[in-house]
């Protein structure tokens, strides 16, 4: 029998695929709006595309498992050596192979109130104990945090912008952070959403990594990049601190497609710029429905919003009726709240649309 901390564990529910959706609801597939993922609402690149489809024809090979084309993509983009490079099926994974080569059944790992689901999932995976901090205005509070860390403590979580409150934390936060963080604790600084940041609140976390040993930077190509289906993320960190989590990743996590695609995503930087911009006037336009219809929501650094609604399940069910997707996110504590990713004009519009209705208001 699987030990009890493995069974003590309460699974990640995926959304529904699309097609399932239109069957239960009896509607047609192109008649329902999915923000309910943080998708890139303009797909991927068409660079990523041709990429992706050329690798097609490898596909009875086994990847490089050392990812050579796209760490060296990575290596120019950031500036870095190739052995501070780590890549991962998502960058779900490197935050697996942060518990992985860090934790244990006799140590602990820190994160925040509604912070990403997968934190508890890979610290319990590892049959270590979590720690959960209570949030500061649904975001990270750092100083508790810090307060927070035992002797035990091996791993704190940070996620900047955090899902799914989309709390942004300043570049000096974190720094009085990673100052002040015990050096023998490995603080992952998750970064999923860092393309969207707002020029103004752009940081160098990059630069952070000649100063801070035991800091591991997370990216991935899922969101801005438009590749969540292929599953690609990386981690940057100090050599000897990437050269730990390559002894514990499976050698082929990453397939051929998925690198050759990603390499070409990093190279399309027009296309990460309309995504960009499509995110940013996207936004704008929920926010102010939102406001028109006197919702209460969350200031968001993402590409999606959280706003409250009172009784989710009711009002999800309404949208869904409707043909569109969102996030409940009871499962964060936040059972009267619904996340939308922001999508192209005439989705969010449908979204409002709908939204007013479920709320009785249209
Ligand atoms: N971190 C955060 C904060 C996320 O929201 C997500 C995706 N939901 C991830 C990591 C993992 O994404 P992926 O594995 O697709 O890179």
């Amino acid at each position: 029998q699987a030990p009890e901390y493995i069974r003590s564990i309460s699974p990640y529910i995926p959304g529904k695929p699309i097609s399932e959706l239109a069957r239960e609801m009896g509607l047609r597939e192109q008649d329902i709006v999915k923000l309910a993922s943080n998708e890139n609402p303009l797909g991927a690149s068409p660079k990523a595309l041709e990429a992706a489809q050329r690798a097609i024809s490898e596909i009875h090979r086994y990847p490089d498992g050392n990812g050579f084309e796209l760490r060296a993509a990575l290596v120019k983009k950031f500036g870095v050596a190739p052995e501070q490079i780590v890549l991962g099926n998502g960058s779900n994974d490197l935050l697996n192979l942060c518990a992985a080569a860090y934790l244990n059944h006799e140590t602990s790992a820190v994160f925040s109130q509604h912070a990403f689901a997968v934190y508890p999932l890979a610290v319990k995976s590892a049959g270590a104990h979590g720690i959960e901090v209570p949030a500061r205005e649904f975001g990270h509070d750092l100083p508790a945090m810090l307060a927070a860390i035992r002797p035990d403590t091996r791993i704190v979580f940070i996620a900047n912008p955090n899902n799914p409150t989309g709390n942004f934390l300043p570049a000096v936060e974190i720094e009085a952070f990673l100052d002040a963080a015990p050096d023998d604790v490995l603080v992952v600084l998750d970064e999923a959403y860092n393309e969207y940041l707002e020029p103004e609140q752009r940081y160098d976390s990059v630069a952070w990594l000649e100063k801070y040993p035991n800091l591991v930077i997370t990216r991935t190509f899922s969101k801005i990049y438009g590749l969540g289906g292929l599953r690609v993320g990386y981690g940057l960190a100090r050599a000897e601190l990437a050269d730990l989590l390559n002894r514990v990743r499976e050698p082929f996590n990453v397939n051929n497609v998925a690198l050759a695609a990603a390499a070409a995503a990093l190279g399309d930087e027009a296309f990460v710029a309309r995504s960009y911009a499509v995110n940013r006037d996207g936004m704008a336009q929920i926010i102010a429905g939102l406001k028109a219809l006197g919702l209460e929501y969350i200031p968001s650094s993402g590409n999606f919003l959280t706003f409250r609604v009172g009784d989710a399940a009711t009002i999800n069910r309404k949208l869904l009726e409707q043909g569109v997707i969102v996030r409940p996110i009871a499962s964060y504590q936040m059972p009267e709240w619904l996340r939308v990713t922001i999508g192209l004009p005439a989705e969010n519009e449908r979204f409002l649309g709908a939204l007013a209705k479920a709320l009785g208001r249209a």
